[in-house]
């Protein structure tokens, strides 16, 4: 049933191409061009995968010019199109697909205690927090030892050598103004900032350490 739909989809899609290229109009062949179709679900926390199981992201506002005009109305009747076929509709500047599974994890807050559940690793890959706990040796290096970077995906400490500093890592609503710079200053060792929870107006954050591999090593 779900390929039925993905074929549909697909077909949706392609038409969708064919009538952006009539129109002559680059921004209009441009927004269809970069609609993408999604079918490994959610690796996003709270978010169920839909039952057609296709997912599809994109700017769906009526394209204009850049003086507000409006062009097309193709992305609006796109969207009508997909949601017929219940497929689930998301905004492409609110999504990104896993390097790893492909699965979709949001880049963009949707409430107060949203952390991204996501990393960019090796500079510019990027990673759902499902394939990032499955190998999360590289992403806990590339945070280490830095006040200002914060892992915001729980991983393993303890398996790779950390112990929770014991300290009160509330930031600002009922904490302390510390920054983690000068909190970082009284550590000795290996050191990871973690962000526990976020609020409106503060975060937890905790902060975890190791003894350092060898002496005079980095
Ligand atoms: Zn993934």
């Amino acid at each position: 049933m779900a390929k039925t739909i993905l074929e549909r989809a697909n077909r949706v899609l392609q038409y969708a191409n064919y009538l952006a290229k009539k129109t002559g109009n680059q921004s209009v062949m441009n927004r269809i061009e970069y609609v993408e179709i999604y079918t490994n679900g959610y690796a996003e926390p709270g978010y169920k995968d839909p039952e057609s199981g296709v997912i599809v992201i994109g700017n769906w506002n009526p394209a204009g010019d850049r003086f507000g005009e409006l062009i097309s109305e193709l992305p609006v009747f796109l969207r009508k199109a997909f949601e017929r076929l219940d497929c689930d509709i998301q905004w492409d500047d609110q999504w990104s697909a896993c390097y790893g599974c492909n699965k979709l994890v949001r880049i963009h807050p949707d409430c107060y205690t949203w952390k991204i559940s996501a990393a960019v690793v090796n500079e510019c890959e990027f990673y759902c927090h499902e394939c990032i706990k499955d190998d999360p040796e590289q992403y806990v290096e590339e945070h280490l030892n830095n006040p200002k970077k914060c892992l915001t995906i729980s991983v393993d400490l303890e398996a790779l050598g950390f112990t929770r500093m014991d300290f009160d890592g509330e930031w600002h609503f009922g904490g302390h103004d510390k920054t983690p710079t000068e909190v970082a200053k009284g550590i000795s060792g290996d050191f990871v900032f973690v962000q526990d929870s976020a609020h409106q107006f503060g975060m937890d954050y905790s902060v975890w350490v190791r003894e350092p591999k060898e002496e005079g090593s980095q």
